[in-house]
């Protein structure tokens, strides 16, 4: 049985006083909702992660990183490396989020290095995966979802890929205020599933959880979660308000 998972991921917003309260009203508002079983993370800017993770410590909520890189130190200025995430208390780091691969980036390469370099140091990443509206509209989705997930895994025995999340969030979907339905939801993480089961084994395609993420809010987060296949979300926008993220962790219950 999968644990359902809430993310919210602050991208690069909140500054040093309004990311502490945002943690501290979403650490409070779970722990009343903690005995439901949803695991719970925020995703702070790096700026912020350590007092972050002071202020949802004696709660259920996980602090993830938005980023990750993969040598372990030396010169590699402006980086941050995995041991130095783990030192200050997080838990997840996302990598590949779409932003970092259409804005920033990022290869299926670098982002299968940053994973690696992540489970090595302990820490329990969240993949990102999915495709453009150009793709879609090109019925190459499938193609890319499998790039992006064969890649983003490459090398990782299955002992390692259970400490993986994936998140499917198509990139139309993603602040745009376009979800996808969660029938197309639906569809594409039953066929993540399956693609795990082929690269692995269907014992351990069920245990990995799948998020969903795109303009997930109060009003459509339960009915996408209700789907088998949808495990949680990633939440970008609606993270950002206290009583949205805690209903959207309401639903998930
Ligand atoms: C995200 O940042 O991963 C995301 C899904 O953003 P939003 O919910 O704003 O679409």
């Amino acid at each position: 049985m999968r644990k359902p998972f809430v993310a919210g991921n602050w991208k690069m917003n909140t500054d040093s006083h309004s990311s502490v309260d945002l943690a501290t009203g979403v650490a409070r508002g779970s722990v009343e909702l903690a005995g439901q079983g949803v695991d719970v993370a925020v995703c702070p800017p790096f700026v912020y992660l350590q007092a972050v993770a002071g202020a949802v410590s004696s709660s259920n909520v996980s602090v993830s990183a938005q980023d990750i890189y993969f040598e372990a130190k030396g010169a590699f200025t402006g980086e941050i490396n995995a041991s130095m995430l783990k030192d200050i208390g997080c838990t997840y780091v996302l990598c590949g989020h779409s932003e970092r691969r259409h804005v920033i980036g990022e290869t299926d390469e670098l982002i299968n290095k940053k994973l690696t370099a992540a489970i090595a140091g302990g820490l329990l990443p969240i993949l990102c995966v999915g495709e453009l509206q150009s793709e879609r509209e090109a019925s190459q989705t499938e193609e890319v979802v499998t790039r992006h997930v064969k890649k983003g895994l490459a090398g990782l025995n299955p002992e390692k890929v259970s400490a993986v999340t994936i998140a499917y969030e198509p990139v139309w979907a993603i602040g745009t205020g376009l979800t996808a339905t969660p029938q197309q939801a639906q569809e594409m993480h039953q066929f993540i599933r399956k693609l795990l089961a082929q690269m692995y084994d269907s014992q351990l395609a069920e245990e990995i959880r799948i998020l969903y993420g795109g303009s997930v809010k109060p009003g459509n987060a339960a009915e996408l979660m209700s789907k088998p296949d949808i495990d949680g979300v990633l939440v970008g926008g609606a993270s950002l308000k206290t009583d949205d993220f805690l209903a959207i962790i309401q639903a998930a219950t």
